[in-house]
């Protein structure tokens, strides 16, 4: 009992938020539709918002998150007015992605980079992806570089060729823009309709220069992802996508672990909206990357102990309460939010305040480029003492900025006024 009422004053005390009692968050939602795949309905949808909404009240214990759901759209729709192959974002992203049916993964060139990336986690928390025998001659990440890819090129070959049990491909070979992640990118920075999109179609991951190893292991295919989407600022420029694909699909190659085959809707909607869409919400809304080094209770975990949906939604379940190593990330997002509202109330000292506290508090280690993001707070804080006539401090903050991302328009645009 004692025990009980110390975890319950302990969990209160976790998250002392500044924010005031009427701060929402209002996420607009859609489900895209591919018409050819398995789907589910309005209700099934509802149900994995509640979860979500459940969720994210223990695991970061908010409860200032709503949903705005619009209904299902045909995903083709979403591709068409959304992906402008024309655009330099589009022709920068495809030099370093996967060909479709091209018969090569090549990343030769792009080597060190790729180790790079692999190194932000520790190489043993890495191997455990692997099967026993491959672990024993992974030494460094070099040689977990060369089997990741290996078996990432391997996994490729086999989405390219799996059949729907009408006898056609799983992935078309004419219309097939929505299948690939690269795609996604540039067509989330594009729109400006939504927060958060659920879809039921097959996502092939062809960003060869970032192997997520949960990713590339896992069919090589998207589960579910957050994006840049600058238009969309109620994230503050990031939505969220949620993938139904291997929940709903019958097709042997993605059969289900023995634990996962007797699972009803009902179960999959609370599995989606807590162990998938909270999770998301939770990249998208606190910034917080993808990690191996929680602790079990930690719903942004994404360790070898987490890649069947099943289980790592019970070890949700079983430890229902918040991460401490998820709480920087939080109380440093908070104070942002409060800064942002002091801004727009036109309290620009306050404001101020609050974005030196933010910037301070944010780990390093975020699901967006922390360099970037530190330099759009620096921006902002130059931004509220040009707008107190203080130009001596805007320019200091306006050139740290710059610092931080030398490419930073705003910045340069109004230190450019100040000139
Ligand atoms: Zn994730
Ligand atoms: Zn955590």
């Amino acid at each position: 009992m004692i025990f009980l009422i110390f975890l319950f004053i302990g969990s209160a005390l976790i998250y002392p938020s500044n924010l005031s009692e009427n701060f929402e968050i209002k996420l607009k939602v859609v489900y895209l539709e591919d018409k050819r795949l398995p789907s589910i309905t309005q209700k099934d949808i509802k149900e994995i918002l509640e979860e979500a909404k459940n969720e994210l009240q223990i695991k970061f214990g908010i409860n200032y998150v709503n949903f705005d759901y619009s209904g299902i759209k045909p995903i083709s729709i979403f591709f068409n007015k959304n992906l402008n192959k024309n655009d330099k974002y589009y022709k920068n992203l495809s030099l370093t992605r996967y060909k479709l049916f091209s018969n090569e993964i090549s990343y030769e060139g792009k080597k060190e980079e790729i180790l790079k990336f692999l190194k932000q986690w520790k190489l043993w928390d890495i191997k455990k992806f692997f099967s026993e025998d491959v672990q024993k001659n992974l030494n460094n990440y070099e040689d977990v570089m060369k089997e990741l890819y290996k078996i990432y090129f391997e996994k490729l070959k086999i989405l390219e060729n799996l059949k729907l049990s009408n006898g056609k491909f799983l992935i078309d070979r004419e219309t097939n823009d929505f299948n690939l992640y690269i795609n996604w990118v540039v067509a989330m920075n594009n729109q400006d309709e939504y927060d958060i999109l659920f879809t039921n179609t097959i996502i092939v991951y062809d960003d060869i220069l970032h192997p997520y190893p949960h990713a590339v292991l896992r069919y090589a295919k998207v589960g579910g992802s957050s994006f840049d989407s600058p238009k969309r600022m109620v994230f503050y420029g990031r939505a969220a996508m949620v993938n139904l694909f291997e929940m709903l699909t019958d097709i042997d190659y993605f059969k289900k672990d023995e634990s996962e085959k007797n699972i009803d809707r009902s179960l999959w909607n609370k599995i989606i909206g807590s162990f998938i869409l909270a999770h998301e919400i939770g990249h998208a809304l606190f910034l917080i990357p993808d990690v191996y080094d929680h602790p079990k209770q930690c719903l942004m975990d994404s360790s070898y102990e987490t890649m069947n949906y099943y289980e790592g939604y019970k070890i949700l379940k079983q430890y229902p309460f918040s991460c401490l190593k998820c709480e920087v990330y939080i109380n440093a997002r908070e104070n942002f939010f409060l800064a942002e509202n002091f801004f727009k109330n036109n309290n620009y000292e306050e404001a101020i305040n609050y974005y030196r506290l933010s910037a301070k508090m944010t780990p390093e280690k975020l699901d967006v480029d922390y360099n970037s993001y530190i330099s759009d707070i620096y921006y902002k804080i130059g931004n509220c003492f040009f707008l107190l006539n203080d130009y001596n401090n805007a320019r200091s903050y306006l050139e740290k900025s710059l610092n931080y991302n030398p490419e930073n328009k705003l910045s340069k645009n109004l230190l450019n006024k100040l000139e």
